[in-house]
């Protein structure tokens, strides 16, 4: 079933699109057997599940020499004193929604010696609840000549609207693209050129928009509970 869903999406997706498969709240048993059908990619959103999937995961390596390669992002919100149960695994944080966070994670890869990859998450959907840098923040941090030598940052990350007006989630994508060409007049076009958007729901309007980065849950693993 993962596998059959994981084979469809690689023969849909264009070459240029990476996968992200979203495992949150879903066992580790269903990371290994996206793993064993080729996935390499996964994602959670919260600290603590991170870190225990993570535990699971080291203790097969020892065990068994098995998923050493697998490379976990964070999309979840990330509050600055639970850093060092994710920083040390990930090999992406995709969701900084603040200035905040940012230089807590700078600091943090300061003290520790990690230069982390991350994504400014941005605001672009109509819920007012969603996390992100909203245009007026993310103009401001443009406009900073402040430097962050130990973060990397690799691009935009954004949720569209959770509703069926494919117009309006299109709307929102594009958007996003927009924001992405905002980030590059601080940090240049060499390194910083991911956009990561599109879920279960809409990431074919994602990737028909541009994205360089889907992230899908349910699609994969079922429902979550
Ligand atoms: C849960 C989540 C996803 C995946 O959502 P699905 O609808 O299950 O594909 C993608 N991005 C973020 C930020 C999420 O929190």
């Amino acid at each position: 079933m993962i596998h059959d869903v994981l084979d469809e999406l690689k023969n849909e997706l264009p070459p240029t699109v990476k996968l992200v498969a979203v495992s949150k709240f879903h066992p580790f048993e269903a990371i290994v057997q996206a793993y064993e059908a080729g996935q390499r990619v996964f994602a959670e959103s919260r600290p603590q599940e991170l870190f225990a999937k993570e535990k699971q995961r080291s203790e097969l390596v020892k065990l068994e020499g098995r998923m050493s390669d697998l490379q976990w992002h964070f999309i979840g919100h990330l509050q600055t004193n639970k850093l060092k149960m994710v920083l040390p695994y990930v090999s992406m944080v995709q969701s900084v929604d603040s200035l905040h966070l940012l230089e807590a994670i700078n600091k943090w890869g300061s003290d520790n010696a990690k230069v982390t990859d991350i994504l400014i998450e941005c605001h672009i959907s109509a819920d007012q609840a969603k996390q992100g840098f909203s245009e007026a923040e993310l103009d401001a941090f443009v406009n900073s000549d402040a430097s962050y030598p130990f973060v990397r940052i690799l691009g935009v990350m954004g949720m569209a609207s959770l509703t069926d007006d494919v117009n309006l989630i299109r709307g929102e994508f594009r958007h996003l693209v927009a924001l992405l060409d905002v980030l590059r007049k601080r940090e240049g076009t060499l390194f910083c050129n991911e956009i990561s958007m599109g879920m279960s729901e809409d990431y074919r309007i994602a990737v028909e928009e541009g994205a360089t980065i889907v992230r899908i849950g349910s699609l994969i693993f079922g429902s979550r509970n």
